[in-house]
C-alpha cells in the first residue's frame, strides 16, 4: 500500500533492529533495519517517517547520525535508543532538538514489545507535504501581514484555565496569543512570536494582548464570572520604565483590581534587561500586581533571580512536568521546584498536566495549581463562562 508508514531502525546489535522492525510490521508500518551505520546514507530517503536510532554504536554513532539527518533537513521522526543512562539521551535529544530534528520519544535497553507499541501508536505525524513551521515561515507571511492582522484584530488570545489541586476550584488564566489567518487558519505562537520579533513589532503585541485579555476579563465580570488573567511578557516590555504605571492605567481602564493581573516571566527574558527589570519588577509588585516566574528550570541563573525578584508564584516546565510520571531525573526536577517554591513563600503552578496519572502525581507532591490538557486547552475567551460552568460545578 501507498500510504504505509516508513521505519527505518539502526542498531548495530541486529536482534534489537529485527524486534523493532518486527514490532512496526505488526502496526502497519513498512520497515527496515540495519546494523551498519555506514549503510545509514543508503537506505535513509526523506519519505522515511520515522527513525528508530541506537545511540552508541561502533564506528559511526547515533549522535553522527543526527548530525547528518539535519544537515538534509530531515522532518523524520526520530525515536532515540541507548543501553546507557537516561542522562545521555536525554543530552542527545537536546542536541537534536536544537539541530531542527523531531525526536518523538527515547528508549531505554532492553525495549519491551508494550513499551514500544505504546510509542509508536501515540507518534502523531506531521502531514505530508508541510514540513517545517521553519520551511512555512519563508512562505509567509510578511511583515506587512503582520501588521495588517494587529490593526485588523486578527490577532486574539486564547485562555487557558488554571484549577486549585485542592478543589478543583478555577484560580485564572493563562493568556495565549493565536493568530486567525484568512489563509493558513489558526497560527500558533511558534511562529507569530519569532516574526512580531524579527519585524520589531513585538511591543505592538503584546499591548494588543494586554488590552484584549483585560477587556475579556472586565466581560466576564459583567456576566457574573471573576477571575485572574495571566500575560506573558516579552524582553522588549522591560526596555521601558514606565510599564508598571502603563499596566496600571490598563486595570483601571477596565475596572479591574490589580490582584487579578498576574505577569508571567521567563527568566531568559530577565537577563537581557536585568537592571531596568528588576526597578520594573520590584514597582509592579509595589503595586500588588503578581509576577510569575515561567518555564522554571530552562533558563539562567534561576536561584540568584528567585533570591532578587519578589516572584509570587513559580510554574514548573511543562517538558518536566510531562516527564515526571515515566522520568526520574524529571521527577526530581519537579520534586525540588515544588520544595523550593514553598519554601520562598510562592504558589507553584504545573503546566503540561496532560493526564490524571500527571495529576495524581503533582497533587500528592503537594503542587498548588494544575494547568494542561487534562484540565483544559486554550479556548476563546467566549467559551469560558460555559466552560466554567459544565467543569467546575
Ligand atoms: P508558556 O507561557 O509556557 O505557555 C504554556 C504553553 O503550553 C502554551 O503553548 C499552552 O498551550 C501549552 N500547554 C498547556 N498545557 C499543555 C499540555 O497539557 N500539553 C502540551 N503539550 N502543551 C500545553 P502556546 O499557546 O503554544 O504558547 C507557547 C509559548 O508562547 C508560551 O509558553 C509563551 O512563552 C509564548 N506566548 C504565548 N502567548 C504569548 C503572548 O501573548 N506574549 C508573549 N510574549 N509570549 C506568548
Ligand atoms: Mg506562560
Ligand atoms: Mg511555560
Amino acid at each position: 500500500m501507498a500510504d504505509k508508514r516508513k521505519l527505518l531502525v539502526i542498531d548495530d546489535e541486529p536482534e534489537i533492529g529485527v524486534f523493532v522492525r518486527d514490532v512496526a510490521l505488526d502496526l502497519g508500518y513498512e520497515a527496515i533495519a540495519i546494523h551498519r551505520p555506514d549503510s545509514f546514507e543508503e537506505y535513509f530517503s526523506d519519505d522515511i517517517d520515522l527513525v528508530v536510532l541506537d545511540l552508541i554504536m561502533p564506528g559511526r554513532d547515533g549522535v553522527e547520525l543526527l548530525r547528518t539527518m539535519a544537515g538534509r533537513a530531515s522532518t523524520a521522526s526520530i525515536i532515540l535508543i541507548s543501553g546507557y543512562d537516561i542522562g545521555v539521551l536525554h543530552s542527545a535529544q537536546k542536541l537534536a532538538s536544537e539541530q531542527g530534528l523531531h525526536v518523538v520519544g527515547t528508549l531505554t535497553k532492553p525495549i519491551r514489545y508494550r513499551e514500544l507499541e505504546d510509542m509508536l501508536n501515540a507518534i502523531v505525524y506531521p502531514p505530508k507535504n508541510r514540513p517545517h513551521d521553519a520551511i512555512e515561515l519563508l512562505e509567509f507571511p510578511s511583515e506587512q501581514e503582520l501588521q495588517r492582522a494587529i490593526n485588523n484584530d486578527e490577532l486574539e488570545p486564547y485562555f487557558q484555565p488554571q484549577v486549585n489541586f485542592s478543589d478543583n476550584s478555577l484560580v485564572g488564566v493563562e493568556a495565549l496569543i493565536r493568530w486567525r489567518h484568512p489563509a493558513h487558519g489558526l497560527l500558533m505562537p511558534n511562529i507569530i512570536i519569532p516574526l512580531a520579533e524579527q519585524f520589531g513589532l513585538m511591543d505592538k503585541l503584546s499591548a494588543e494582548v494586554l488590552q484584549q485579555a483585560f477587556k475579556q476579563v472586565s466581560e466576564w465580570m459583567a456576566a457574573g464570572l471573576k477571575t485572574r488573567v495571566a500575560i506573558n511578557m516579552a524582553p522588549c516590555n522591560f526596555k521601558d520604565l514606565n510599564l508598571p504605571e502603563l499596566i496600571d492605567v490598563k486595570i483601571r481602564q477596565y475596572g479591574l483590581g490589580s490582584d487579578q493581573v498576574t505577569l508571567e516571566v521567563t527568566e531568559t527574558t530577565l537577563m537581557q534587561e536585568l537592571i531596568k527589570s528588576l526597578d520594573i519588577l520590584t514597582r509592579l509588585r509595589m503595586k500588588r500586581i503578581k509576577l510569575s516566574i515561567d518555564d522554571f528550570g530552562t533558563g539562567y541563573s534561576s536561584l540568584q533571580q528567585l533570591h532578587r525578584i519578589p516572584f509570587s508564584e513559580m510554574k514548573i516546565d511543562k517538558s518536566f512536568v510531562m516527564r515526571a510520571t515515566s522520568d526520574k531525573e524529571a521527577l526530581a526536577i519537579v520534586k525540588m521546584t515544588i520544595l523550593l517554591g514553598h519554601e520562598l513563600g510562592m504558589k507553584v503552578v504545573a503546566e503540561g498536566i496532560e493526564n490524571q496519572e500527571t495529576w495524581d502525581l503533582l497533587s500528592d507532591l503537594g503542587c498548588d495549581v494544575a494547568q494542561g490538557y487534562f484540565i483544559a486547552k486554550p479556548m476563546p475567551g467566549r467559551q469560558l463562562p460555559e466552560w466554567v460552568r459544565n467543569h467546575l460545578q
